[in-house]
């Protein structure tokens, strides 16, 4: 009842009365109230003058896999939906439903202890960002799977839209910030992949961060100062990854290169690369067809893969 109370709610131009709605339903005017205090603390904002009656000002942002596949193109990806409330970390949750089918979503309002690369945290708070995880079977070689991280990078940053690049190999980012950070994984035999899990969390609408991460950290609403619908970026993504992908397994690296070149702000940058025990400087010039950065030191060209680097511009994070 009290989604038939929002859905008058919706299909009313300007306010409509409390008695509409009673008559309608065939509630009592109490009963109306009552349901409309509910949607208000579900986060809707709805006005109320008298002798006008009710009118829906706002909705608050909620994820849904129906509301995500509305009007949604793809074939495999994103098909099978696995919405939580809270979790500790998205890509726990896919590799403990590995026998769910190639392209399936997990999906959290919350992740409690949401994961970076080697071993560092991913701040994942409730309701204002992306924390979601895709399972995929590719029959690939275990060691290609890195490369996936790039054809998501891709399709995060298409999906993010705003002017969002990739900085190679994982991040994707807005201006010098990063929005979005992609975290892979997989179960592997030495020739068989079993499966990978790729996490993507995007800052939509935080407001603000705290401490270090304010130095390099930024959010959609931060940057465009409005806030976002999550699903409709969250279709996005799907959509343009069903069809990078594709290409990929398609035609490897190499079937995206010119895209990639395009979307990626490392390359042509002067770039400091830190291995756990060392840090090289030089100036990144291209990707190759197993998307490691080609980078041009002074003592001669290295090819860096993105096991356990991190990149950092000679200035600052990009
Ligand atoms: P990098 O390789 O850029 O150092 P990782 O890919 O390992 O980073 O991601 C983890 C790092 O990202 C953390 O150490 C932290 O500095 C940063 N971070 C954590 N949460 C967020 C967030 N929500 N948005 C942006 N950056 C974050």
């Amino acid at each position: 009842m009290k989604n038939r109370v929002l859905e008058m709610l919706q299909s009313a131009e300007g306010y409509i009365s409390g008695e509409a709605i009673s008559g309608k339903l065939g509630i009592s005017r109490n009963a109306v109230w009552k349901h409309i205090n509910k949607l208000r603390s579900e986060g809707y904002g709805i006005e109320s003058v008298t002798n006008r009656g009710y009118r829906l000002n706002s909705s608050p942002d909620i994820i849904s896999a129906e509301k995500i596949q509305e009007n949604m193109n793809t074939e495999f990806i994103g098909r099978k939906i696995v919405y939580m409330e809270e979790t500790d970390s998205t890509n726990n949750a896919a590799k403990a439903a590995a026998d769910m089918p190639d392209g399936t979503l997990f999906i959290s309002e919350i992740q409690t202890s949401g994961k970076g690369r080697l071993g560092r945290a991913w701040e994942s708070p409730k309701g204002i960002g992306i924390w979601m995880s895709l399972l995929l079977k590719p029959e690939i070689l275990p060691q290609d799977v890195a490369q996936i991280t790039l054809v998501v990078g891709m399709a995060a940053a298409k999906g993010i839209g705003c002017g969002a690049k990739i900085k190679w190999p994982n991040d994707v980012v807005i201006g010098t910030k990063k929005v979005c950070g992609i975290l892979t994984e997989m179960s592997a035999e030495i020739e068989r992949v079993n499966y990978v899990v790729t996490g993507i969390g995007i800052n939509v609408n935080t407001e603000a961060f705290d401490g270090e991460l304010s130095e390099k950290a930024t959010s959609l609403y931060i940057e465009t100062g409005k806030k976002c619908e999550r699903c409709g970026i969250i279709r996005a993504f799907l959509e343009n990854f069903e069809a990078l992908y594709k290409k990929f397994l398609r035609g490897g690296i190499a079937a995206l290169a010119e895209d990639y070149r395009e979307l990626c702000i490392t390359i042509g940058k002067e770039v400091s690369v830190i291995y756990p025990n060392r840090t090289i400087n030089g100036k990144a010039v291209d990707i190759n067809n197993e998307g490691e950065l080609i980078v041009e030191t002074e003592t001669g060209t290295v090819t860096v893969g993105s096991g356990e680097v991190s990149i950092r511009g000679i200035y600052g994070y990009v």
